[in-house]
């Protein structure tokens, strides 16, 4: 089948969910039997997210061929269950990027280099680089943003020429907000007339609606949005505030948005979307009644997305253990040796989060000297496994400067070192040990045991690494080494046989938990952390 092309736009405001609408839409479309992939545009000058902290950006996500990516491909893996590339997150500093080099080199012929059409044109180029492919029947582009900003004008103009090009392959859904009005009692439709307004101006007619809203807009309202905005009244969809973004992908299925895109896009189907998979996840998360409780210690815990996807791969492994999970964010810097146990303690299961920099570190020692000594099942995720192993080195081996030399670079005891590769590099974009890598674990540990393999790939996002010159001391003071790249002899893995359930990641188990496939350490962790909840009621 020839690849059609879904653009998805957003209006009025930003955080509309654009990322969950388009991930819905691939789940239908999934689930009809079609090949799918979705990609994101940002209209930011960045080369990628890398740089960016989470305050501005939310999490940074991985991709397994070792891209920083926008939170959205989180979001987008987790629905589809496929795994995207680079090629699924550009940004106009790519997008500038490239036109650059290409001017360099000499390729535009003596032109003169303007954003209309050589912008434009690398833009349609990247467009279409998934479609060519030839694996896909549709590919989703998200454009990040909000209609009306200057920074994605190019990225419009180039979706109009496409849609030009392409016809009835190609159709626009437009994301906008209805407010409710509290005072005068009134659900507004106004701002989404203006956003369509804008779109058409920019010569875009947007094939379809979907109206974020926290009330059910009536029927005569939406038939009056789709007149004022040339939309037949069938592809105005409401998109009402959900208790679960999973339960999305239903609400668009009941009002038919599956249908409208398959006919706008001239594509032959029939019958309906196998969502049984779907559904048995959604009917466990809606009876699961038992909550298990997890604490999550880290720096940006006022941060609703730093910790985006370990949220999501918490939430999935308990609905799939028939439990609700209720997760506390513990902000390390406030941790001292006096509240510990009082701010510890309510919980089944820890996580120790990844992270940068000096910051918090201390606070995430302490918290997990209490975790050994009590034996809670404890989760230590890249920075958070680092923290495993200086914590075990200042309070088991006696190591009392031990560190990692992020941290502290002048200490004595490095038991976490700059990797080797990292120790020429000055530029900070791009650098780190990003991607999958191959990791072979010990046979018999719980580790190996949770996964059921013993030869597996994780995604990674580091520049420091597990000193191997101290792994016989480790080892013999009960930290063990279980897992290691078959390449390099890197550790990636620690965990203590010995306690009921204290393990350390060098990678990102987060990255790659979806809702069909949870991950099977954070299902092994909260298994762990339920069993931990029985126990500590029997006593
Ligand atoms: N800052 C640490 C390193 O670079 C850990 C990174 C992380 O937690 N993602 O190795």
């Amino acid at each position: 089948m020839e690849t059609r092309y879904i653009f998805v736009t957003g209006g009025v405001v930003s955080s509309l969910g654009k990322g969950i609408i388009s991930s819905s839409v691939a789940r239908l479309l999934l689930s009809r039997g079609f090949n799918v992939t979705i990609q994101k545009f940002d209209p930011y000058i960045n080369i990628d997210p890398g740089t960016l902290n989470p305050y501005e950006h939310g999490e940074c996500y991985v991709t397994y061929d070792g891209h920083e990516a926008d939170l959205d491909l989180g979001h987008y893996e987790r629905f589809t269950n496929i795994k995207t590339t680079r090629a699924n997150n550009i940004t106009t500093g790519r997008v500038y990027q490239s036109v650059i080099d290409k001017e360099r080199r000499g390729d535009y012929l003596g032109k003169t280099v303007q954003i209309i059409p050589h912008i434009t044109d690398e833009i349609k180029r990247d467009v279409k680089l998934l479609g060519s492919t030839g694996k896909y029947d549709f590919v989703i582009t998200e454009i990040g943003g909000t209609v009306g900003d200057i920074e994605s004008l190019p990225f419009l103009e180039a979706m109009r020429q496409i849609r030009w090009e392409l016809g009835n392959k190609c159709c626009c859904v437009h994301l906008t907000y209805v407010p409710y009005i509290k005072a005068a009692k009134e659900l507004k439709t106004k701002p989404t007339q203006h956003s369509v307004r804008q779109l058409q101006q920019l010569g875009i007619q947007p094939d379809v609606l979907v109206l974020r809203t926290e009330q059910d807009i009536p029927a005569p309202m939406r038939r009056k949005v789709a007149q004022f905005c040339n939309v037949s009244p069938d592809a105005v969809i409401q998109s009402i505030d959900a208790p679960s973004i999973y339960e999305v992908p239903l609400l668009m299925h009941e009002q038919r948005l599956d249908n409208i895109i398959l006919v706008k896009t001239d594509t032959p189907f029939s019958g309906e979307p196998d969502l049984s998979k779907w559904n048995h996840f959604l009917e466990k998360m809606q009876h699961a009644t038992d909550v298990v409780n997890i604490g999550l210690v880290g720096k940006y815990v006022e941060l609703q997305d730093a910790y985006k996807s370990i949220d999501e791969s918490l939430f999935q492994a308990a609905t799939h253990n028939d439990h609700k999970v209720k997760i506390t964010y513990i902000n390390s810097e406030r941790l001292n040796d006096g509240n510990v146990e009082k701010m510890l303690s309510p919980h089944d299961g820890i996580i120790v989060a990844p992270g940068f920099g000096q910051r918090g570190t201390e606070g995430k020692f302490i918290a997990l000297k209490w975790c050994r000594e009590h034996d809670v099942p404890t989760f230590g995720i890249c920075l958070g496994m680092q923290s495993m192993v200086i914590e075990f080195a200042r309070n088991v081996l006696g190591l009392a400067d031990a560190n990692s030399v992020e941290l502290n670079p002048t200490t004595e005891h490095n038991v976490i070192d700059l990797m080797e590769e990292q120790k020429s590099v000055t530029n900070m974009g791009g650098t780190m040990r990003l991607g999958a890598f191959a990791c072979h674990l010990k046979d018999g540990t719980k580790v190996a045991r949770a996964y059921g393999v013993l030869d597996i790939e994780e995604r990674h996002r580091h520049r420091f690494e597990f000193n191997d010159d101290y792994r016989a001391q480790f080892e013999a003071a009960g930290m063990m080494c279980v897992g290691e790249n078959p390449q390099t002899h890197l550790v990636e893995v620690i965990e203590m046989p010995e306690k009921r359930w204290y393990i350390g990641t060098q990678y990102h188990p987060e990255y790659s938990s979806t809702v069909l496939n949870p991950h099977p350490l954070f299902m092994d962790f909260i298994r762990a952390s339920i069993a931990y909840q029985k126990e500590k009621e029997t006593v």
